[in-house]
């Protein structure tokens, strides 16, 4: 089950499970829009992926054991352990590639 991490990685923004502007990758790792768009451009520092935007759960439980009633968000909140400098160096590795590409 995805995991509904409560901050961007790189800016400790919180984003809360309905947040618009949440943005993973493949394994989860999650940043703000702003982040991914003005810092990352498409790239995750953590594994070289791109990103979506990250569905939001229903509060409600449509489906018998579904919805955020039975399935929380995680209060484990997630710091990049890279410094903007690596990231800025790593990024600028990758980003001319398109995702599919990498
Ligand atoms: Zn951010
Ligand atoms: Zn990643």
């Amino acid at each position: 089950m995805l995991e509904l991490r409560p901050n961007c990685e790189l800016c400790d923004k919180d984003l809360p499970s309905a947040a618009g502007d949440a943005r993973i990758c493949s394994y989860e790792c999650t940043f703000c829009s702003a982040c991914v768009d003005d810092v990352l451009h498409d790239v995750c520092p953590n594994c070289g992926g791109g990103f979506q935007a990250r569905p939001i759960r229903p509060r409600n439980a449509w489906r018998d054991g579904t919805g955020l009633v039975n399935d929380p968000a995680s209060e484990t909140r997630h710091r990049s352990s890279y410094s903007r400098d690596e990231i800025a160096a790593f990024v600028g590795t990758i980003r001319t590639l398109p995702p599919a590409e990498r």
